[in-house]
């Protein structure tokens, strides 16, 4: 996605992340998540998990995101050295909220990431959930990252 003029809410985040978990490739596990990754330079980039039937080779929704957006030079390294991620919005086929996996935390550490997203639970069904934001040194407190080498 292209940047855009305003950042997008955390409920339009989660929004992108939604629609993203619809492309999900679960045949195993039937477990669809999506992530959405506001870049520091105003870029929206998604992912959804990708499982394969060998088990452990799934890559889950927020590593696709991240490598998708180092793939199409909106993070790491050249001009987009020093971008960052601002959020990581992710959502799961539950209505409990869907945190990421320790993978993904170290993965997303890697590229700054400043808070994470999720849905809050829903006490009615019918109704939207409500976003839940946490600063990322509260899923990976003492995290080890480029910083340490
Ligand atoms: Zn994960």
């Amino acid at each position: 996605m292209s940047a855009a003029s305003t950042a997008p809410s955390d409920t339009a985040l989660l929004g992108f992340a939604r629609d993203a978990a619809t492309r999900a490739y679960a045949p195993y596990s039937q477990f669809s998540v999506g992530a959405a990754l506001l870049l520091s330079d105003g870029s929206v980039v998604t992912g959804c998990n990708v499982e394969n039937a060998s088990y452990g080779l799934a890559v889950c929704a927020e590593r696709v995101a991240v490598g998708r957006a180092v793939a199409d030079g909106l993070l790491g390294t050249g001009r987009a050295a020093g971008t960052t991620i601002e959020a990581a919005a992710v959502v799961g086929p539950g209505a409990a909220p869907c945190f990421p996996c320790g993978a993904c935390r170290q993965v997303l550490h890697e590229f700054g990431c400043a808070r994470v997203v999720v849905e809050g639970e829903d006490p009615k069904a019918d109704t939207p959930a409500t976003p839940l934001s946490l600063p990322f040194s509260e899923l990976l407190p003492r995290a080890f990252g480029p910083g340490d080498l």
